[in-house]
C-alpha cells in the first residue's frame, strides 16, 4: 500500500528545524517476533465477546486485540508458539490460522 509523497513537501517557514514530529502513531507490536510495527502492515486478531478469536479485517472491531506482522513467518511463530492465545487469552482455532495464510495442520 504505497503513500504517493511527490506533492506532500514539507512547507518552509513554520515550526522550523526545531519542529518534532510525533513519533509513530498507532504503532503496535507483533506478537510472534515483539516488533514493533504501523498498524498498516499488521494483522489484527480481536477476542469477541464470546471469547471466541476472530481475524478482525477492519482493524476496528470492539474488544480485546492482538496483532501479527503479514508475514507468513511471524504467524507460524505466532501458531507455534501460541502466542495469540496468550496475548488474547482466548482459544485460537485452526481456522484462524488457515485464514491468516497457513496450511492447515493436520
Ligand atoms: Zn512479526
Amino acid at each position: 500500500m504505497p503513500t504517493p509523497r511527490r506533492d506532500d513537501l514539507p512547507t518552509r517557514g513554520e515550526g522550523g528545524p526545531d519542529a518534532k514530529r510525533p513519533g509513530p502513531v498507532g504503532t503496535r507490536t507483533c506478537v510472534a517476533c515483539r516488533q514493533e510495527a504501523g498498524k498498516g502492515s499488521l494483522i489484527r486478531v480481536v477476542r469477541d465477546a464470546s471469547g471466541v478469536a476472530t481475524v478482525d479485517a477492519t482493524g476496528r472491531a470492539p474488544g480485546r486485540g492482538a496483532y501479527l506482522h503479514r508475514d507468513p513467518a511471524c504467524v507460524e511463530i505466532a501458531r507455534k508458539k501460541r502466542a495469540l492465545d496468550r496475548a488474547l487469552k482466548a482459544s485460537v482455532g485452526p481456522e484462524i490460522w488457515t485464514e491468516l495464510g497457513l496450511e492447515p495442520v493436520l
